[in-house]
């Protein structure tokens, strides 16, 4: 898929902010929504998402680019403290080329600490009971 390709509304993603499809919320507003990665490359990955029907950082209106960098960092906080991370890792991917596979535009947190290595993204699903205990414990830092 090119930068240019037209946003597909029934994305995953699209789905989950429609309450089509299932996620692990652990913060929403007006303009974001974060929840669980099911595929975590780490315990603790969350993503941050803008509810605009963005593929990519090009085509998200200035607001939503705002609010979404906004939500990032306060998640990132409450993440960061949640997993008594030392320290925190953002990841934005766009386009296939550059390894985005869900054409929504999406923020990755990825809390970090020395020696922890991190999983390629988006390949081992996630036990979900674990990812709720741990979303809970982000919720409580919120
Ligand atoms: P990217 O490759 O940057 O587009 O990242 C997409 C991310 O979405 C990957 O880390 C996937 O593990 C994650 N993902 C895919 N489907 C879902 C889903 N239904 N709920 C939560 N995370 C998902």
């Amino acid at each position: 898929m090119h930068l240019t390709t037209p946003y597909d509304d029934n994305n995953i993603f699209a789905k989950i902010l429609r309450d089509e499809a299932p996620a692990i919320r652990v913060y929403e507003d007006e303009m974001t929504l974060a929840f669980m990665d099911i595929m975590p490359q780490l315990p603790g990955h969350v993503l941050v998402i803008p509810k605009s029907p963005a593929a990519n950082l090009l085509t998200l209106p200035p607001e939503y680019t705002q609010a979404m960098m906004l939500t990032t960092q306060k998640v990132a906080r409450a993440v960061q403290k949640a997993m008594d991370a030392p320290g925190f890792m953002i990841a934005q991917l766009n386009g296939a080329e550059a390894g985005q596979t869900v054409f929504h535009i999406h923020m990755h947190i990825l809390p970090r600490r020395d020696g922890l290595e991190f999983k390629l993204h988006a390949r081992v699903l996630a036990d979900m009971d674990e990812l709720q205990t741990i979303a809970a414990r982000i919720r409580a830092a919120l």
